[in-house]
């Protein structure tokens, strides 16, 4: 899916002439040892603000384990072969595969790799992707290059699942089913906010995505690990700590011994991730709560993030993005007051430019004005099928 860009701290207004993000880069053909037994290698991407993904190889007697190969589609398949070529590597060296969460970017190449491999594929308990639609199996040829554009669109355009509530930190973070994630809205379907619907593509394109998924099929994890599972990587235990926010079934992996996080999507070097809000719980409560998880880890001090760079202040990134969300948060509290009761597509009409009006900013303005409303800040009523908010009055105002 589509990671929104904006710098912390940055109303979506500012200036258009922005220096290019790091996240933004193509990808380098260059692969790099980042850690001990960790390589860095870089797949193109085509997708809002981001210009490559980062593909890990971690490197064992066995052979080597990836975490997030890539989009579906033949150009980053021939870029894997590549990367992984330049390394010394071979795709049949592949043991197992992880995905850090249910995007596209992420997950994309795992089914291929897990079908030409027999490789272990490990996600978190609640993840899940779209789901193939068995009548569209009749389809006898593919134009896999043509397809690979329609996938690429269906990324851009991708909305994300839905979200459950996130339990105490102190308690089980394993109560999400996969059943919970299914329930993603669907395409064309109403948003939980009210007053618009999710966008829906063209017959023609929804037809190439169905057979796009024939090829590169929508990954069935072999393994499914809960927050605090142990898994051997590169010659070491890693622990999954399970992050939702950007995705329910988010995905950090943390190796105590070096330091090392590879923190996803979770925790990005210079943008932050969209948060997807949900009619079921709090999305950023669960982000917010998550972050100061990973920033709190013993030891941690190297990130390893899905796009961009590595980078080495772990806590000093989730500083700055939680103080990007107490900014937003702030700016729709002013918004609100200003305005008065309001719907989610009013609201995100005042936050957000033109340019970026739609589903992803009203789906980021409803993720903040459910935590305001759930932290008891803002009241919340419905009229007709639509949600609206007012800033609460304030005690003795
Ligand atoms: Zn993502
Ligand atoms: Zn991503």
């Amino acid at each position: 899916m589509t990671d929104v860009v904006r710098r912390p701290g940055d109303p979506a207004g500012a200036s258009r002439a922005r220096p290019k993000k790091q996240e933004q880069e193509k990808a380098s053909e260059e692969v790099t040892e980042v850690a001990p037994g960790v390589l860095r290698m870089q797949l193109p991407i085509w997708m809002p603000g981001l210009g490559h993904v980062n593909m890990y190889g971690l490197i064992d007697d066995k052979g080597l384990a990836v975490v997030d190969p890539g989009l579906p589609g033949p150009k980053s398949w021939k870029a894997l072969k590549s990367r992984l070529a330049t390394a010394g590597l071979r795709l049949k060296d592949i043991h197992t595969v992880i995905v850090t969460h249910s995007h596209p970017d992420h997950f994309g190449g795992a089914g291929r790799i897990k079908h030409e491999t027999g490789a272990e594929l490990i996600t978190h308990k609640a993840f899940t992707t779209w789901s193939l639609d068995r009548r569209s199996q009749t389809l006898s040829t593919i134009d896999a290059e043509r397809l690979e554009q329609e996938a690429i669109d269906e990324a851009a355009a991708y909305t994300g699942p839905s979200f459950e509530e996130l339990p105490a930190l102190a308690g089980d973070f394993d109560e999400f089913t996969v059943e919970d994630q299914r329930q993603s809205v669907p395409w064309g379907g109403p948003t939980p906010w009210g007053g618009s619907t999710h966008p829906m593509p063209s017959l023609k394109r929804r037809v190439m995505i169905r057979a796009m998924r024939l090829v590169y099929r929508p990954p069935e994890p072999t393994r499914r690990v809960r927050h605090g599972s142990s898994i051997r990587l590169a010659g070491r235990d890693w622990f999954a700590v399970h992050t939702p926010g950007h995705t329910l079934d988010h995905l950090c992996l943390y190796d105590p011994e070096h330091g090392v996080l590879l923190s996803g999507d979770h925790v990005l070097p210079t943008i932050t991730p969209h948060i997807a809000g949900s009619a079921n719980g709090d999305a950023l409560h669960s982000y917010l709560a998550t972050l100061d998880l990973v920033a709190q880890l013993d030891g941690v001090k190297l990130g390893l993030p899905a796009h961009g760079h590595p980078f080495d202040d772990v806590p000093g990134r989730v500083d700055a993005i939680k103080e990007h969300h107490a900014e937003r948060t702030e700016a729709l509290r002013a918004v609100s007051l200003a305005i008065g009761p309001a719907g989610v597509v009013e609201l995100s009409h005042e936050l957000f430019p033109q340019r970026h009006w739609g589903v992803m900013a009203e789906s980021e303005t409803f993720a903040h004005v459910e935590h305001l409303a759930r932290a008891g800040q803002i009241e919340r009523w419905n009229e007709g099928d639509r949600l609206v908010y007012r800033v609460a009055p304030l005690p003795g105002g």
